[in-house]
């Protein structure tokens, strides 16, 4: 089976399926595994410093010959020299999300990279189209990790952005994890999907063993937007967010909230498995996902259940 869009179009791959790329979880063994698969896998950049970021390109070169993606949060502190980096390793494509994408769209197209830029709301998409980029992947805020102040759900996000005639690919993202999903967004004027938390819980990616545990036996609103005068993040309600909530409850200031969070939360939790004092980023449909497979085992029951949704006629 081959699913052909848009999407597939422009980056040369089988599936419209982009694995997210992910803080402290996405390295060269998932993104390679995903693009085997026939989806894009997307290096999270976001975690690396630029030697990290210059090997795991190395790494993932070696382990696939398919398309694959880095995604560049563009707060991140050295951008310039992710930039230089992606464009001197000529990866195919460029995931740009938190930032304006006027910065390095032009550029990075000048050396034939294929640029999406990820938004939360219809303004932004409209600027993201205006900056160039090749594609827009809107983002609900059921998505796990950084996420956009309208609290846009995926569904409403979607809506808006159909009225538009936009020309280039739109790639849904945000509280996707099933085939069924994917078939509804494609009702909904998509190309494609992005998801984040499904790969998340896989054997491939990074992120420590306790955090996959515990998302196992998450359920329904276990997640919440959060910490909105620092960078609206999206997380698990364990005891760190306790302590945000408490300095909430006594009317707490910016300042006081960011001496909280300090610094390498995400990394304590994410990737350490801290689960007590870490940051817990993961997406609304972590209440869905309750078992830690291998990519390939994913990319074949995603696939099924897009092909068994297709035949259904229920509504
Ligand atoms: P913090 O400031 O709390 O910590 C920075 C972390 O990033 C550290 O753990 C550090 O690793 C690592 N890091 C990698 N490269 C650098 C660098 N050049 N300078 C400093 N630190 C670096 O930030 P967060 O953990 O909240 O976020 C880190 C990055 O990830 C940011 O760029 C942020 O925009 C992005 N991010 C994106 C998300 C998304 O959804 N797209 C979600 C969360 C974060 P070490 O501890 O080994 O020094």
């Amino acid at each position: 089976m081959k699913i052909d869009t848009k999407l597939t179009r422009l980056l040369g791959i089988k599936y419209p399926i982009i694995q997210g790329g992910m803080v402290w979880t996405s390295g060269a063994d998932l993104a390679s595994a995903v693009s085997n698969a026939g989806g894009l896998g997307v290096l999270g950049a976001g975690s690396m410093y630029p030697e990290q970021l210059r090997e795991a390109i190395i790494n993932c070169k070696a382990k696939t010959t398919f398309p694959f993606g880095v995604n560049i949060p563009l707060m991140y502190p050295d951008i310039e020299e992710h930039i230089t980096t992606v464009i001197e390793h000529k990866v195919p494509v460029v995931i740009t999300s938190a930032g304006n994408p006027n910065l390095f769209t032009k550029r990075l197209r000048s050396h034939g990279i294929k640029v999406l830029h990820v938004v939360s709301s219809l303004k932004f998409a409209l600027k993201a189209e205006q900056a160039e980029v090749n594609g827009i992947i809107a983002e609900g805020f059921e998505a796990g990790g950084h996420n956009g102040r309208e609290e846009n759900t995926t569904l409403v996000l979607l809506q808006l952005l159909y009225r538009h005639p936009f020309k280039i690919p739109i790639v849904a993202a945000g509280g996707i994890a099933t085939g069924s999903a994917m078939l509804a967004c494609f009702h909904m004027g998509a190309s494609g999907v992005q998801m984040g938390s499904r790969f998340l819980m896989t054997k491939e990616s990074t992120a420590h063993q306790n955090f996959k545990d515990l998302v196992k036996s998450l359920g329904e609103g276990d997640t919440i937007l959060s910490l909105k005068e620092l960078a609206p993040v999206r997380l698990i309600k364990n005891e760190f967010y306790a302590s945000v909530l408490e300095l909430y409850q006594k009317g707490a200031s910016t300042e006081e909230l960011r001496s909280l969070l300090g610094r390498g939360r995400a990394k304590k939790g994410i990737y350490e498995g801290d689960l007590v004092e870490g940051e817990l980023e993961i997406g609304q449909i972590s209440a869905l996902l309750d078992d830690i497979v291998s990519v390939e085992t994913l990319m074949t029951t995603f696939l099924k259940e897009y092909e068994l949704a297709t035949q259904k006629k229920n509504f």
